[in-house]
């Protein structure tokens, strides 16, 4: 795999677990408002200061067995590193819960994870209703990959949640209800605020999420479609 940073320390990223975080580099999407754009090209050199091995990883959680729970890969887009299977095959076997995070574009990589059982937790985003789907990720992405990945996630047996980061400028109440209609059923859905930090098209650095008081109308709009619904 190609690794664009490591992260040693979260108490945020699995729930109620202690995680290190490994991102991986290269992403097929370009959604405009991504926080983490250094990790999208894929072309980056080995030899880049950026670039961390999987040795270096796989030394460090040697040495934090029993003061580390678990092992979040993200992105990037994880689905697309030839060496995910093997890397995560090779966390659970030193005893680590692992947990992929995906924009969902690779059913068929997402399907293979699952019936190997190497992964203990997937937060799959689901970035907008599927006939927006092209146009919010400014990718030629086939929705219904997407809408495979998501049945997928909610068959697998295993935790999960989804997510979408919402600015309002691109997503409406009536685009989070479609979302919501999308993954109904599901037993975790995360709205997520938009932080304008950092983003891919610096334009999107004046765009802004929904305040409070809206991201409850908005939650109270979806939730009954999910188990549970949570602003974060
Ligand atoms: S926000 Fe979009 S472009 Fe950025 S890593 Fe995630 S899927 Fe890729």
């Amino acid at each position: 795999m190609i690794i664009g940073g490591f992260q040693k320390f979260s108490l945020i990223d699995y729930p109620g677990k202690i995680c290190a975080i490994v991102f991986t580099q290269g992403c097929n999407f370009r959604c405009p408002y991504c926080h983490n754009p250094e990790l999208i090209d894929p072309n980056v050199s080995q030899n880049s200061q950026n670039i961390t091995s999987e040795d270096d990883v796989f030394s460090f959680l040697e040495k934090r067995k029993g003061k580390l729970d678990a092992v979040e890969i993200t992105g990037g887009e994880p689905t697309l590193q030839q060496g995910l299977l093997e890397f995560l095959k090779k966390i659970k076997d030193m005893g680590y819960l692992a947990k992929l995070d995906s924009n969902g574009s690779r059913p068929e990589v997402i399907e293979k994870i699952i019936r190997l059982k190497i992964v203990d937790y997937l937060a799959m985003d689901v970035k907008a209703p599927l006939e927006k789907y092209q146009e919010i990720t400014c990718s030629n992405i086939n929705p219904n990959k997407i809408k495979k990945s998501i049945e997928l996630v909610m068959n697998s047996g295993l935790d999960y949640e989804f997510r979408t980061t919402v600015i309002k400028s691109q997503l409406s109440e009536e685009d989070i209800i479609k979302i919501g209609k999308l993954i109904k059923g599901a037993n975790l859905y995360v709205l997520q605020k938009f932080i304008p930090s950092k983003t891919l098209n610096p334009k999107f650095l004046s765009e802004a999420s929904y305040s409070d008081e809206e991201f409850k109308y908005l939650k109270a709009a979806v939730e009954s479609y999910v188990v549970r619904c949570l602003v974060r």
